[in-house]
């Protein structure tokens, strides 16, 4: 069954937004269904749109919180959410909001939504800065950016996104959404994703900004050698000395010893 969403007063969909609204009813329950709602939990949705998640969430969850930068969607949500339950919308760029502070002191939140595509990795790494502060995501976004988010070494599209994510990261692709549930329909296919970030005794990195640095230099030269991609911040004796074969490529290594590099000695 799907949502006809013509006549709503949510107007027409913004392409620069990456606004693809969901319309399949089956699509939208398993995603429901996947979030799992509890009682007392904060829950936030990026991007509502047109409420196609929003809605069937207030339903069961009664108050929930939605970050929309579109502004002419904020009076239709905020009217069509008025019978239902709390809607507290927050009217602004995600990039910009700092989940720990909506979260509250020593709060935590779980995150939804059916992200806009253009931007879809400085939101994932957006929420891992704040990781702490969340319980969950999950999150619809390209196929293929997910095939990324969750591969491992050895695989073609292992890279910068799976490290990043798996370090902070338990990443679960859940399923396969086709382009014919959206209006308008996107022109690849779609997978939802299920992020849990680890507790702090699981993610064994000092140095954030190091760790990033190395991942980001050792994908961005992938075909090189370690020893040659990372030139600028580690010594072949200093890769080795963390048990690591300077030989290696990027691609062969697990995020463990993506770990290891960052707490070696520039120089051993
Ligand atoms: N959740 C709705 C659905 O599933 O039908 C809409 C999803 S649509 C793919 C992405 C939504 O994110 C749109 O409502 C769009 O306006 C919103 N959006 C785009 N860029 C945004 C940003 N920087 N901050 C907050 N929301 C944004």
């Amino acid at each position: 069954m799907s949502i006809d969403t013509n006549d709503t007063g949510f107007g027409r969909a913004k392409k620069a937004l990456g606004q693809h609204f969901l319309h399949e009813r089956g699509v939208i329950d398993r995603i429901v269904h996947a979030i799992d709602p509890k009682p007392g939990e904060r829950i936030v949705e990026i991007g509502p749109g047109q409420g196609a998640l929003t809605f069937p969430l207030l339903r069961t969850h009664r108050t929930l919180t939605v970050i929309e930068f579109d502004r002419d969607l904020i009076a239709p949500l905020t009217a069509a959410a008025g019978p239902i339950g709390e809607l507290a919308i927050v009217h602004r760029d995600v990039l910009k909001v700092d989940f720990s502070e909506l979260a509250g002191p020593g709060g935590t939140l779980r995150l939804v939504g059916n992200l806009p595509y253009n931007i879809s990795s400085p939101i994932l790494f957006h929420a891992l800065d704040h990781a702490d502060a969340i319980i969950d995501m999950h999150f619809m976004l390209q196929k293929e950016v997910v095939d990324r988010m969750a591969a491992g070494p050895g695989s073609k599209v292992y890279g910068r996104l799976s490290v990043m994510l798996q370090a902070w990261c338990d990443v679960t692709p859940l399923f396969t959404v086709g382009p014919g549930a959206f209006r308008p329909p996107p022109k690849v296919d779609s997978a939802v994703v299920r992020l849990v970030p680890k507790p702090p005794a699981r993610v064994p990195i000092d140095d954030r900004a190091r760790f990033a640095a190395i991942v980001r230099a050792a994908f961005g030269q992938r075909r090189k050698t370690l020893r040659n991609a990372l030139g600028g911040l580690l010594s072949a004796e200093a890769i080795a000395s963390a048990g690591i074969d300077p030989g290696q490529r990027a691609e062969q290594l697990e995020v463990a010893d993506f770990i290891a590099l960052s707490k070696a000695p520039a120089e051993a």
